[in-house]
């Protein structure tokens, strides 16, 4: 990588740094005006985007493009106007006896961090940058996005347009590979929130941690679907159909497998390809239905497909039109679904993020929640079914990012839940207040009365009778 971007990148911070304390406060109605600008970017330049990021990927629906990555931002800035005043007001915290009668204060304020780094993959581009960072405005802080080089671009008409709506100081964009975005993670910023996989996250942290740089990781995993006896496969298997092939299934929160009651294998996939082919009649010349977007995630997907046939699964694509895939040179891939797995199988052991789905049986539901949580803190879990003692079982046994009940990835478009995972699947969340405050620093702030406290309590030397009366009191 040029050096030069690496020094530009650097010096941009400075210069967001120097102007972060010049303008301390920052006031609310400036954060609000950056919120604005951002909407607005997104209303006026919603359909270019979507133009763009459909080139980027071979083929992405205008329609879900501007559902997922600009109506549903738009949104979410609304969202962050009308809760930020709350957000934002100082706390009164409680003071111990009896200084609170002496007049002593504790107040919680918070306060800006700074200049806060946002790094976003390709999966959902525009969401996944502009999305954080109306949080990272609403807490009262500047900004440096790298997207990813996958959706090169989008990349590139957002960094256009982020210079027109906002000065360099406010919010800047740089575009570039993997280098780039090394560099980028090695920056000293306040906060960094990375979106990514499990294993760049790794990476990102490592090069925060030299400069004890606090960040937020929202990464990926295998978000497990678990079927309950009492389940109604056919509208479940239209709901799993929906989540998995919405983007092809590049969603980090897409149902990565399902887990089923063995009597009710049949029944559970022959809903989830019904479901798929309500809404996917065909799809090769079927605009609604997205790319795989580059060609080393398509051999990627097809390998794991390969790998579970040689070990013996069964392997059912969901091809409602009989279409020939053969020589699409369009990275197209129907659903394929995967009967009879087992763990040796790369499919269940990396995650899938593509239109493949694995099903796994059980016998009793222990059984599920034991795999479930021998392996990684998945980033969403899901239940279908009507048994609220056994969902209550599935929910307090396991541990996930979070949960959809009767769907799947819905939770995330709860505006006012956290949205984060949990170990191997992330750290630290957004969306809600819990955003707001992952961009703030909750700062302390206490005010000592006029009288002399510490003498008063006996933690004043020549230490004494007052002492030892007051360390009892504290014991007792
Ligand atoms: P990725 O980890 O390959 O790339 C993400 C970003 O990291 C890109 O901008 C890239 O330029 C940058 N990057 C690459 N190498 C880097 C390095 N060495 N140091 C620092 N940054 C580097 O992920 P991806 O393929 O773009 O996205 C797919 C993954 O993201 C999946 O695992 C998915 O589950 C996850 N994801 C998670 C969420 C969430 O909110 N939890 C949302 C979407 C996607």
């Amino acid at each position: 990588m040029a050096d030069d971007k690496k020094s530009e990148m650097e010096a941009v911070l400075r210069k967001q740094r120097a102007a972060h304390h010049q303008m301390r406060p920052e006031l609310m109605a400036l954060r609000k005006d950056r919120i604005e600008r951002a909407m607005n970017l997104l209303k006026k330049h919603g359909d270019d985007l979507c133009k763009v990021m459909s080139a980027d990927f071979g083929n992405r629906s205008p329609h879900q493009s501007m559902i997922t990555d600009i109506a549903g931002t738009i949104s979410f800035g609304k969202y962050c106007l009308k809760n930020m005043d709350k957000w934002a007001r100082p706390e009164k915290r409680h003071v111990q006896f009896p200084l609170g009668l002496l007049g002593a204060k504790a107040q919680l304020r918070y306060e800006p961090k700074g200049v806060i780094g946002i790094l976003s993959p390709w999966n959902f581009p525009v969401n996944l940058s502009f999305g954080p960072l109306m949080q990272v405005f609403a807490a009262g802080n500047r900004a440096m996005i790298k997207p990813s080089e996958f959706t090169e671009k989008t990349s590139q008409l957002t960094q256009e347009l982020v210079a027109e709506y906002f000065t360099p100081d406010e919010c800047a964009v740089f575009t570039g590979g993997p280098e780039v975005a090394a560099a980028f993670s090695e920056l000293p910023f306040d906060h960094l929130v990375f979106t990514g996989s499990t294993a760049t996250g790794r990476r990102v942290m490592e090069a925060a941690s030299k400069n004890l740089v606090p960040v937020t990781l929202e990464l990926g995993g295998k978000s497990p679907v678990f079927m309950g006896e009492s389940a109604d496969f056919a509208k479940a298997g239209e709901r799993i159909a929906l989540g998995k092939m919405m983007n092809a299934g590049q969603i980090c929160l897409a149902p990565d497998y399902l887990y089923v009651p063995e009597s009710k294998q049949d029944e559970a996939i022959h809903g989830v390809w019904q479901g798929t082919a309500n809404m996917y009649p065909t799809l090769l010349e079927n605009e609604d239905y997205a790319s795989v977007v580059s060609d080393r995630h398509f051999d990627r997907l097809q390998g794991l497909v390969a790998d579970a046939r040689d070990k013996g699964a069964e392997v059912i694509e969901v091809n409602p039109g009989n279409e020939d895939f053969s020589n699409a040179n369009q990275r197209k891939m129907p659903l394929t679904i995967l009967k009879g797995v087992t763990d040796d199988m790369k499919a269940m052991q990396e995650e899938i993020f593509g239109p493949v789905l694995p099903v796994k049986t059980y016998k009793g539901i222990d059984e599920a929640i034991d795999y479930v949580n021998e392996h990684d803190r998945p980033l969403g879990l899901y239940y279908f079914g009507e048994d609220s003692g056994e969902r209550e079982k599935v929910l307090t046994k396991t541990i996930s990012g979070g949960v959809t009940v009767n769907d799947v990835i819905f939770h995330v478009s709860m505006e006012d839940l956290p949205f984060g995972g949990v170990g191997p699947s992330g750290m630290g969340s957004y969306h809600g207040v819990e955003g707001f405050r992952e961009f703030s620093h909750a700062r302390s702030v206490y005010t000592q009365p006029k009288i002399d406290v510490a003498k008063l309590g006996g933690f004043k030397p020549p230490y004494g009778a007052a002492t030892e009366k007051a360390v009892k009191t504290m014991m007792k």
